[in-house]
């Protein structure tokens, strides 16, 4: 999928949205959505991303739109922070297969950092328990 690709609508995170697949949430809002991933590079990987913004990656998202995503990043990226207490926090985002996208509707990665730790590889892996992945989000959610 290349950076001029049109978005496609029966995408995962267009199914997560509307329900049609089942996703540990943190955080709703009329235009956001944030959840875990369920392939986590690292405890408390999230994703973040706009509900209505029907954008394949940055270069096709309105400025509004992305302003709005982005003040939500910062937000779930502090409940992180305070509910997990990682030694850092890394936010990602791509653009295009060949820079690593795997899910072509925009999002970006709020990956917390643990020293001593190393990351998972980046959307490969099995998938996460979802036990696991709920105890994870009570803490963040606590946090928010
Ligand atoms: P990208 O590679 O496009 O930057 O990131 C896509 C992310 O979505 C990856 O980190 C991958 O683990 C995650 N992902 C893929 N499929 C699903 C899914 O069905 N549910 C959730 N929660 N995450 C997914």
């Amino acid at each position: 999928m290349m950076l001029d690709q049109s978005y496609d609508p029966e995408n995962i995170f267009a199914k997560i949205i509307c329900g049609e697949i089942p996703s540990v949430n943190l955080y709703e809002s009329d235009s956001i959505l944030a959840f875990m991933d369920v392939f986590p590079q690292s405890e408390g990987h999230c994703l973040v991303i706009h509900k209505q913004a029907t954008a394949t990656n940055l270069f096709d998202v309105d400025d509004d739109d992305l302003a709005a995503l982005t003040a939500a990043v910062k937000k779930v990226a502090q409940a992180v922070r305070d509910g997990l207490a990682p030694d850092g926090i890394r936010i990602a985002q791509f653009n295009g297969a060949p820079a690593g996208q795997t899910v072509y509707h925009l999002h970006f990665h709020v990956i917390p950092v643990y020293e001593g730790r190393n990351l998972g590889a980046h959307a490969s892996g099995g998938p996460a328990d979802t036990e696991q992945l709920e105890k994870t989000a009570t803490k963040i959610r606590a946090a928010l």
